[in-house]
């Protein structure tokens, strides 16, 4: 069941049947994308058509935030809870390691996918890491052949929004690939290269506020977070 948050429309599944609808589709066979929209991101669809499409064309639409569910919440429609994505992604490579299916990693500065792999590999030592690119290839074309030569089943695409979603959507065909996920920086995080909160900053739902500290210019984007609860308070009255 599809929950909509502000034209978005959300999976309402907890983080184990997220993982189990991803196995789902993969074992059905068809080339699918995965998005994990944040309150920034919903906000920005709301004023952007065609991104608003591309999320809603996902086949896995995950709540990335506390701040969606609280949205969700409010509008008297609640999601069972966040899925954050770079937990779910976690999580699919521990299913991956039992399954044995090929992951290949696609984004961040040259040297952070290499990282990201160790540690993953500390956490996960059967995981099938399959191939990797840096995000900055001047054209399309060149990551997607890296990737089709790694015969790779699963692919991170971690380019940022909404870059990831245009690249996911408009080459779902020549990708040879069954699933695609987008996580924005979460190779990143898995690599240490961008810390994460500490856990009682995550429990208590504060990790935007550790990023705006570490990353003060992140402002301008936070300040979607406001405008979007505004946005949902308004349509609660209307
Ligand atoms: N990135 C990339 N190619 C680009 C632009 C960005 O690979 O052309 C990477 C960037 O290095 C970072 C990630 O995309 O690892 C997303 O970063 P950001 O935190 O801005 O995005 P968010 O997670 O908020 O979507």
């Amino acid at each position: 069941m599809k929950i909509d948050v502000m034209g978005v429309r959300f999976d309402n599944l907890t983080m184990e049947e997220s993982l189990d609808k991803a196995e789902r589709l993969i074992a059905e066979g068809e080339t699918f994308y995965c998005v994990t929209p944040n309150s920034e991101i919903v906000y920005e669809a709301m004023h952007n058509a065609e991104l608003m499409q591309l999320l809603n064309d996902a086949a896995l639409v995950l709540p990335d935030g506390a701040g969606v569910v609280l949205a969700s919440k409010i509008l008297k429609t609640p999601l069972k809870q966040k899925v954050a994505g770079v937990d779910f992604a976690d999580g699919l490579m521990g299913r991956m390691e039992k399954s044995g299916l090929r992951l290949f990693l696609l984004g961040s500065k040259p040297g952070v996918a290499e990282l990201a792999a160790e540690k993953m590999l500390e956490k996960h030592p059967a995981l099938q890491i399959c191939g990797m690119a840096d995000g900055y290839f001047k054209d399309d074309a060149e990551a997607i052949s890296k990737v089709n030569a790694a015969n790779a089943d699963v692919l991170f695409v971690c380019l940022g929004a909404p870059k990831q979603e245009i690249f996911m959507q408009a080459h779902r065909e020549e990708l040879n690939v069954r699933m695609m996920i987008g996580l924005g920086g979460s190779l990143d995080a898995f690599a240490g290269t961008m810390k994460r909160a500490p856990k009682w900053m995550i429990r208590m739902n504060l990790e935007w506020f550790y990023r705006l500290l570490k990353d003060p210019k992140r402002i301008g984007r936070m300040m979607r977070l406001p405008k979007f609860l505004l946005a949902v308070l308004g349509k609660k009255k209307g």
